[in-house]
């Protein structure tokens, strides 16, 4: 190992003059580009340098008002009166343009959120592409979708997304409201606004009628009003439980439907018959991709105890090799963290564990001076009282427990409120199936992680949300059945 250690890689730096940053942008309601009301702008930053990316536009009430007339106009104008096939086509056109600008939009995405090239190029926009392909043959096929045999679509979409995969996530949100012929109004996160101003022009581009997708730019705010609005028919929204639960409570009454992707805090357990440095391989995968800013990150791991010390020396040794710096450079694991307000999140989180008595351990690696990181971490000695196996940590941070029995691992990745995903490793398919079948968590991987795909259905259970995104079961959620 110690001479893998010593190999080094030359630069390779991927070339940010793919993608042209305006200095400002404005909000894209109607079809157009248009400056927010009150005049009020703000910034967004690259959070591996602090350099200033661009100026945006601050959206408030008045914005949201004109963005929610502008999408219930194109809902009862244009969208839901066009045939379904034609829908489709947009949204077969929207899929191709974002495969041609693949690159460009990679390069934005990494220099607005920090994320590594690496991921932003091979994961987040082929799979947001994927999405919008999916989507676009479901368009005219909704009849046999299993909602029924004239289902139709709420209306007007209110939908919020985080800043983790601010790509992804709207393509998780907009393919599936447009193919069930909804139109929709979306909010990114105030700090990673600037590839969803991209995809407005990817519409326009692909001569998507004027107001069909409305994209307004803003805070927590903003993202109240749109939810509070009373045009708004239908909201999703991806982010933190307690947002989560502030939205259930603000639409409870009203006739809006809600679809909610929160938190999570997921159990990888690991088995005793279980292919080691595969085992390793998804670990690292689990926690340490795109930063561990993941709601599925399997950031509990349960070891059987007689392969703990095994294993955790291998993980150490792969830990070690870990690349973390510039997101722009193709060999870079780690990227930056999105902002200091969660870098000083995962920092008090961590310090916990210090605190309540678990082992710290990090590779010896060098940070950066400018911008925000956070060395990959894991705590050995962990319980199930300690909050760094109880709550989310949204980093590089990975908690290990172990077990004995089969029966323990499970009582001990169920112990938990949240309930989105889970790993298991093992030799053995019947364990597998057992295990999983004894699992609370709405997606469970064996002998892989964080694997996605738009058929597949993805959501939580208990306080990971409501509903599923993605496959057939992601449509019910633009759809109101008639059977
Ligand atoms: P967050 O604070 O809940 O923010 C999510 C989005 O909601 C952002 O656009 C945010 O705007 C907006 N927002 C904030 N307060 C709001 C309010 N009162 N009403 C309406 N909108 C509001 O979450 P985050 O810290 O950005 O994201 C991390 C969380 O998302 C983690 O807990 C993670 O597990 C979860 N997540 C879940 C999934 C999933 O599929 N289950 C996927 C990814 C992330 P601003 O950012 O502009 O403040
Ligand atoms: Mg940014």
């Amino acid at each position: 190992m110690s001479n893998v250690n010593k190999f080094e890689y030359a630069p390779a730096p991927e070339s940010a003059a793919l993608v042209n940053i305006k200095s400002e942008y404005g909000l894209f309601i109607n079809g157009k580009f248009v400056a927010p009301k009150s005049g009020k702008t703000f910034t967004t930053i690259n959070p591996a340098t602090e350099e200033i990316l661009a100026r945006v536009a601050y959206a408030e009430l008045a914005d949201v008002n004109l963005a929610v007339t502008a999408a219930r106009n194109a809902f009862t104008k244009t969208w839901s009166k066009m045939p379904a096939a034609e829908r489709g086509k947009y949204l077969y056109r929207i899929a191709r343009i974002l495969q041609e600008r693949s690159r460009e939009f990679a390069v934005l995405e990494t220099l607005d959120n920090g994320k590594p090239i690496r991921e932003t190029r091979d994961t987040d926009i082929p799979l947001a592409a994927a999405h919008f392909f999916y989507h676009a043959g479901w368009a005219d096929k909704l009849s046999y979708a299993g909602h029924g045999s004239n289902p139709k679509p709420y209306g007007v979409a209110a939908q919020i997304i985080p800043w983790n995969f601010p790509m992804l996530m709207l393509a998780w949100k907009i393919a599936p409201a447009l193919a069930t012929g909804n139109t929709v109004v979306l909010k990114p996160a105030e700090t990673t606004p600037l590839t969803a101003l991209l995809f407005a022009e990817v519409c326009q581009q692909a001569g998507l009628p004027a107001g069909v997708v409305n994209i307004i730019t803003g805070d927590g705010a903003t993202g109240s009003h749109l939810v509070n609005h009373p045009g708004v028919d239908k909201v999703a929204f991806t982010g933190s439980t307690g947002v989560g639960k502030a939205i259930a409570k603000a639409i409870a009454g009203t006739k809006k439907s809600a679809t909610l992707e929160l938190g999570g805090k997921g159990a990888n357990i690991v088995f005793e018959d279980a292919p080691i440095d595969e085992a390793v391989e998804g670990i690292v995968n689990g926690i340490f991709f795109n930063q561990g800013h993941v709601c599925c990150a399997g950031s509990r791991l349960l070891l059987q105890e007689n392969i703990q010390d095994e294993l955790l020396e291998k993980l150490k040794n792969r830990m070690n090799l870990i690349r973390i710096g510039n997101p722009m450079d193709k060999n870079t694991d780690l990227g930056a963290i999105n902002s200091a307000a969660q870098l000083s999140r995962i920092t008090d989180l961590a310090d916990t564990g210090d605190i309540e008595g678990a082992i710290r351990w990090s590779p010896n690696c060098t940070l950066p001076t400018k911008g925000f990181w956070y060395p990959p971490t894991i705590f050995t000695g962990v319980s199930q009282s300690h909050r760094i196996e109880r709550e989310e940590i949204f980093g590089p941070v990975l908690s290990v427990l172990t077990f004995r029995t089969p029966q323990e691992a499970i009582d001990k990745a169920n112990n938990t409120p949240y309930g989105l995903s889970a790993g298991i490793w093992t030799d053995k398919g019947s364990r597998i199936l057992w295990t999983a079948k004894r699992l609370r968590a709405g997606v469970i991987w064996a002998n892989t992680f964080n694997k996605f795909d738009p058929a597949s259905p993805f959501g939580g259970y208990k306080e990971s949300g409501w509903g599923r995104e993605g496959g057939r079961h992601g449509l019910s959620g633009y759809l109101k059945g008639q059977y």
